[in-house]
């Protein structure tokens, strides 16, 4: 499934994945990671490759299907892990490279992204993940 993708100093009303403003920021904030990673790991140009891709049109999908959706705390306090075990661990070893990086980079999104972290996930229980 091929998504288009959008330029990256533009907010795209009509994107096709209709993504909610707070999802919209997590989408282009894994996007700026996944794009630095595969940049230094796999030595990609302008693109990312093809598995990097496929890691960000999953990482889309499942944004665009997440039952929080407005709500959606930040996925490392997330109590459904909604990624399969091996995406998981992909996404994982993106964040723990890039997020660092994001700093330098895209400190408006990570700084985002940490206070969000302060919110708590309403309503269900929440579970702390020890298993970082
Ligand atoms: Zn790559």
């Amino acid at each position: 499934m091929a998504f288009t993708r959008i330029a990256h100093n533009h907010y795209h009303p009509s994107s096709m994945l209709r993504l909610k403003p707070r999802l919209e920021r997590e989408r282009r904030t894994i996007e700026a990671m996944i794009e630095i990673f595969c940049r230094d790991r796999h030595a990609s140009a302008h693109q990312e490759c093809d598995e990097c891709s496929g890691l960000l049109a999953y990482a889309e999908r499942r944004l665009e299907k997440c039952p929080f959706q407005e709500e959606k705390p930040p996925c490392a306090n997330c109590p459904i892990h909604c990624y399969q075990p091996g995406v998981r661990e992909q996404v994982k070893a993106v964040m723990r490279y890039s997020g660092p990086r994001m700093l330098l980079r895209h400190p408006i999104f990570i700084l985002r992204h940490w206070i969000d972290g302060f919110k708590s996930v309403p309503e269900f229980h929440r579970r702390k993940t020890g298993n970082s």
